[in-house]
């Protein structure tokens, strides 16, 4: 069988030729989505992902306004920031970058941010929205990306078994709530799994679609995947080599040389999941200017 590479740079790039469309026709009405990103403290890989937001902020034509923070900024006053955030009217998506420093307490920030704005999809409201299948929800940019690239791709989720390894909010939960939704590119059958799942590889070699969102390098093997499923990767690990120019390389959750030759599908890391959270972010903004114009 030969596996298919689902290309998620090409898919991204897609996506925000969709978002220049919207941002062109917002802007004949003289209006121009504004995104704030607020990063506490100096975290390298913090200030990269920051980065990168603003530059593609930009590079889109959107407004964009970055606060990078001392890392002893009080609770106080990063709620302060957001409060002033909260009323900017050139700003329609707020992101506060995670995670912040110890001393913050992280979900009273994200409660702070008016739902409205909140294009990260945290908000308590949102993540209500979402299980409550409004489609004004905020949904969380990975689980959106792993959404489009299945989609895309032309993959049905329809009727499809999909098992989830990992439960965090920003991943996989979310991702289990859009793809069980009775809704278009959803209705899926949804398996989510985690540390304390007995047999695992009994319960992944179930799946149709298998996704792994776990934080641990080539946690997932061969052995863990039918012949035929499809594999999304969710996972950025670090992991050491010498012969890379930064000392390390960015491998994901799945041991993809062992497991893409059982597969009919499967995204790489880096070039997978990781280029669409980005473009889902910036759709995210244009939607929650697109909802304040009413
Ligand atoms: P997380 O909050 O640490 O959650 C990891 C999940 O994996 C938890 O639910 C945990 O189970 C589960 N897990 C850990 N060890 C396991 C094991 N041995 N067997 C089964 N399940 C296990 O991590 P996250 O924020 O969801 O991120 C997951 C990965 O995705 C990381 O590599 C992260 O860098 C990456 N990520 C990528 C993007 C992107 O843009 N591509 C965005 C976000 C995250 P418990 O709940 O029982 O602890």
């Amino acid at each position: 069988m030969e596996t298919k590479i689902i290309d998620g740079r090409q898919i991204a790039a897609a996506v925000l030729d969709d978002v220049c469309v919207d941002l062109d026709k917002l802007s004949k009405v003289g209006v121009q989505p504004g995104l704030a990103v607020v990063l506490v403290g100096h975290d390298p890989a913090s200030q990269a992902y920051v980065g990168s937001k603003e530059r593609t902020c930009k590079k889109l034509g959107m407004h964009s306004r970055k606060e990078e923070l001392a890392a002893d900024t009080t609770q106080e006053e990063l709620l302060a920031l957001i409060e002033e955030l909260n009323q900017d009217p050139r700003i329609h998506g707020i992101l506060v970058q995670s995670p912040p420093p110890p001393h913050i307490d992280e979900a009273a920030v994200v409660r702070a941010i008016d739902p409205a704005k909140d294009v990260d999809g945290f908000h308590p409201v949102n993540v209500a929205k979402l299980a409550l299948e409004d489609p004004s929800a905020f949904v969380p940019c990975t689980p959106l990306g792993c959404q489009k690239l299945l989609s895309a791709s032309g993959i049905d989720t329809e009727g499809a078994h999909v098992v989830i390894v990992g439960r965090s909010l920003i991943v996989g939960k979310s991702l289990g709530l859009l793809l069980m939704a009775k809704a278009p590119q959803a209705n899926a059958t949804v398996t989510i799994a985690h540390s304390r799942t007995k047999d695992l590889a009994v319960v992944t070699r179930q799946a149709d679609i298998l996704v792994a969102a776990i934080g641990r390098p080539n946690f997932i093997t061969a052995d863990h995947v039918r012949e035929g499923a499809v594999v999304i990767d969710v996972g950025i690990n670090r992991v050491d080599d010498s012969s890379a120019k930064r000392g390390y390389r960015l491998v994901g959750d799945v041991d993809y040389e062992a497991v893409a030759p059982k597969c009919q599908a499967i995204t790489p890391v880096p070039g997978g999941v990781g280029p669409m959270t980005i473009a889902m972010l910036m759709a995210n903004t244009v939607k929650a200017c697109q909802q304040m114009q009413g």
